[in-house]
């Protein structure tokens, strides 16, 4: 199997090309490199020779036609730019710090927005509902929620005051930062 023009080689998923592995095993590594596995559904509808097996990543470099989406029609990705836009203006608005380990960041970021796309509202990702519907109809746990908005409580560690041993010293996270650290890219 040949790599794709303008692979990099070195990502575990495309890396598995160099071989040839059988589809089952080149999708276990790259769903063993966080790459979600819905990102493979395309995988016979990818265009030209040589270009048999690859990952979400480099499929975006080397899209041309109509087949790929985008991230301007797809759902997710305008959420995930929205949730990514609303945290970075609420802790400046509210003088609170992102967590010192940005995973955690990216990862509530990432919760909030497919909550947004599945529930019509950024519901919190980091309870358990009964009903999730419901609780997003009810809005007390749509972010910011009540205890941020009140008294500055946020539990995801997504919005932390200054004094707490979990902030980090910004107030600003990527939008690609948080695809890359959450595992939708
Ligand atoms: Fe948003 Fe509240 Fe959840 Fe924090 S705890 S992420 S403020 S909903």
């Amino acid at each position: 199997v040949r790599l794709p023009a303008g692979c990099c080689g070195k990502a575990r998923c495309c890396g598995t090309m160099r071989e040839p592995l059988p589809y089952a095993a080149v999708l276990l590594a790259c769903v063993a490199a966080f790459h979600v596995p819905d990102a493979h559904g395309f995988l016979p509808r990818m265009p030209g020779p040589g270009v048999a097996v690859t990952c979400r990543h480099h499929a975006r470099s080397l899209a041309s036609g109509p087949l790929f989406s985008t991230a301007e029609d797809d759902p997710t990705e305008k959420a995930l730019d929205a949730m990514t836009a609303f945290t970075n203006r609420y802790t400046k608005i509210t003088g609170t710090y992102l967590c010192a380990e940005a995973s955690v960041t990216a990862v509530v970021v990432k919760g909030l927005a497919e909550h947004k796309v599945s529930l019509g509202a950024p519901l919190c990702p980091c309870r358990y509902y009964e009903d999730k519907e419901a609780e997003a109809k009810a809005g007390y746990w749509n972010c910011p929620c009540v205890p941020m908005r009140e008294r500055h409580e946020c539990h995801c560690m997504l919005f932390l005051t200054e004094d707490n041993d979990f902030a980090g010293k910004e107030q600003v996270i990527d939008a690609q930062e948080v695809r890359r650290l959450s595992g939708t890219m």
